[in-house]
């Protein structure tokens, strides 16, 4: 018999790359629970205790609020399908791969989806937004990236906030890499459409999208003409079997939701706050121990996103020989660059449960073995520089 036939035994990565994020043991328990039905009375409460869960988490009263049934993309296509109608308006504020996808979608549901293109590695500020309202009056939803992914920088909500109040535009947030690791405060940042992942600052398996409509999302959505133009995504149905109707639209990914719920208890057990501190001490760990090996992180330092960073690799260094030893020999993912940023940066995420002293310190000890044995010279000591942060 061929390997193919073989049990399958991965090994136990230390996942500090932009996700998937280590996954911890309960939530492992918990996708072992018995597989029910997705109309059995147990299931449901399931679902509920859900919800509950995730306007906690997304620290928002909004009813409308349930796991996608996909990635962190399906969540991107859900906020945008529904919102947009093919007569609409929207501008899109695009700084790095993610916010590119989101205008890919938005292109393909409404008349105009209008580019505001910012440099990579820059947030999106107030008075981006302020420009766009005057530039584009027409435009009624703006779409916009928290935490993005392949630049490490991270928009001031608060910002964006007091940008749009008093408008009648509707905020979209993607949150994907920042929910369980930043605060994003759905209600007090005035966002209508805020969707994210199970598998980055959650740190749960990939598969579940939270999303989360305010109640001016909900009433353009009701007041829309057109029909969602994708069935697995529109709301109208999914928000049937998610609250009181639970009229079957798809089958919900049992196992998954088991997860979610396991995951978003750890969250909540540790507190948003706390969470949200610990990432930022590691994050400032990361950063100082990388700055004291002669290696700078992209993006200003008031706005670097502390779940996922970027890291410019020195000259002269091999960036994907450093990837495959971190790999083989030291069992740690990290990320290349994307698009513009390739064979120039690393991506090293600390995320959820990997938001750790411990992998900080571990990272930096393998990352300073490494590039000492391809010749570089740091000018210091990273742990002594993560640990002036720890000790401070
Ligand atoms: C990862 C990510 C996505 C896409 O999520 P998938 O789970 O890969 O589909 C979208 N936006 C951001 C900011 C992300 O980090």
């Amino acid at each position: 018999m061929s390997r193919h036939h073989d049990e399958f035994h991965p090994p136990n990565r230390i996942l500090l790359g932009p996700g998937p994020s280590p996954v911890d043991p309960r939530v492992y328990q918990a996708m072992c629970s018995p597989v029910l039905g997705h109309l059995d009375p147990v299931f449901l409460q399931c679902m509920d205790d859900i919800q509950i869960l995730l306007r906690e988490v997304f620290e928002t009263e909004n009813k409308v609020t349930f796991p996608v049934s996909g990635t962190g993309s399906a969540g991107m296509e859900a906020a945008l399908v529904n919102i947009l109608e093919p007569t609409d308006e929207a501008v899109i504020f695009t700084a790095g791969v993610f916010s590119e996808r989101m205008l890919e979608i938005a292109s393909r549901c409404c008349k105009t989806a209008h580019q505001v293109k910012l440099e990579w590695g820059n947030p999106v500020r107030g008075s981006d937004v302020t420009d766009a309202i005057e530039k584009y009056p027409n435009a009624k939803v703006f779409c916009m990236v928290h935490a993005e992914t392949s630049t490490g920088a991270c928009t001031p909500l608060d910002e964006i906030h007091q940008a749009l109040k008093g408008t009648d535009r509707l905020l979209v947030v993607d949150a994907v890499a920042s929910l369980g690791g930043h605060r994003v405060e759905v209600d007090k940042n005035g966002i209508d459409v805020c969707y994210s992942g199970s598998q980055k600052a959650i740190s749960a398996p990939p598969g579940l999208a939270p999303i989360t409509f305010s109640a001016k999302a909900l009433e353009k959505m009701r007041n829309r003409k057109t029909k969602v133009q994708s069935w697995y995504l529109d709301a109208s149905m999914v928000e049937k079997y998610w609250g009181v109707e639970r009229t079957y639209h798809h089958t919900a990914p049992i196992s998954m939701n088991y997860a979610l719920r396991e995951a978003l208890r750890i969250v909540l057990e540790e507190g948003l706050e706390t969470r949200a501190e610990r990432h930022k001490t590691n994050h400032l760990a990361m950063v100082a121990g990388l700055d004291a090996m002669g290696i700078k992180a992209g993006v200003a330092p008031e706005f670097r996103a502390w779940t996922v960073m970027a890291a410019y690799e020195p000259d002269g260094v091999d960036e994907l020989k450093v990837r495959q030893r971190l790999l083989n020999e030291f069992n740690i993912e990290i990320a290349g660059g994307l698009g513009p940023l390739k064979g120039k940066i690393w991506r090293i995420g600390l995320m959820g449960s990997g938001s750790t002293k411990n992998n900080v310190l571990l990272l930096l000890s393998a990352l300073e073995t490494i590039l000492a044995d391809q010749g570089y010279k740091a000018p210091g000591a990273a742990l002594e520089g993560a640990n002036r942060v720890y000790s401070a």
